[in-house]
């Protein structure tokens, strides 16, 4: 099992020509990377088909970046995990900030997403971190843990089991601040803690992924750190250089 991964979440970026182009390059790209490295791109809905066929028998495995947390319905405009995973897919972020704020998701929701992601047979990446008010305040534990054990209260401990955790610090994301190597181990660290102190072999097994700017410039330092095995990335996954510099830092 590859104990780091580079997740490239491509947010609302794409057309059929750019997505073609993105993934060729990094099929290309992704043979020199190890196994040691799980690649994974999340792209929008509707490119899922074509990204399922362009990966198919390669090593980059197929996310997506949201999913309803009802299993079918009159739920017009929603996606059912079950039908995500029909398009290959492994990956599926749930609790993503801006899912968060901008479509009011709260801890309830995000945890009934993760259950059912993991019910149709994917792994959850489920996203947490704290705003940058709340970090002025020294919250940011306080509320990544509380986070994450929504999630723990509602599916159970061992779930994490079969789960990626990634930490975002809010005001990292998009804006070109990174957490600095130190404060996010610091978190990193803590959020392997709390897991450890219900549930030691999860903890021990955890991925924990960061995520807020990062570049390849920023790579190599912060998966450097004991607690982080890789990165969730939004900007430098549009670009294919990019994202495989990142993936190449993930090889250490
Ligand atoms: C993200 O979308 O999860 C993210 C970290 O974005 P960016 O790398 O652009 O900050």
């Amino acid at each position: 099992m590859p104990t780091m991964m580079v997740a490239g979440n491509w947010k609302m970026n794409a057309s059929i020509e750019s997505s073609a182009a993105l993934l060729e390059d990094l099929v290309a790209g992704a043979t020199s990377l190890s196994e040691n490295t799980q690649m994974v791109v999340f792209p929008p809905l509707p490119y899922l088909a074509q990204a399922q066929q362009m990966l198919q028998g390669t090593a980059i495995a197929l996310g997506a970046q949201n999913a309803s947390e009802h299993a079918k319905g009159a739920f017009t405009g929603e996606t059912s995990a079950a039908m995500l995973h029909d398009f290959g897919v492994r990956y599926v972020l749930v609790g993503h900030s801006e899912r968060r704020a901008l479509y009011a998701e709260t801890d309830a929701v995000v945890a009934a997403k993760f259950k059912a992601v993991q019910a149709a047979g994917m792994i959850p990446v489920l996203c947490i971190g704290e705003t940058l008010q709340q970090r002025q305040q020294n919250e940011t534990l306080l509320v990544v843990n509380a986070q994450l054990q929504a999630v723990i209260d509602a599916a159970g401990v061992e779930s994490l089991g079969q789960a990626v955790v990634a930490y975002e610090p809010v005001w990292a994301i998009g804006t070109g601040l990174t957490a600095s190597p130190e404060q996010a181990q610091e978190v990193h660290g803590a959020i392997r803690a709390h897991v450890a102190s219900q549930a030691a072999n999860v903890a021990a097994n955890m991925q924990i992924l960061y995520g807020g700017s990062v570049t390849a410039a920023t790579a190599n330092e912060l998966f450097a750190q004991t607690d982080i095995d890789g990165g969730l990335v939004g900007g430098a996954s549009l670009e294919a250089q990019s994202f495989l510099a990142i993936g190449q830092a993930a090889q250490g």
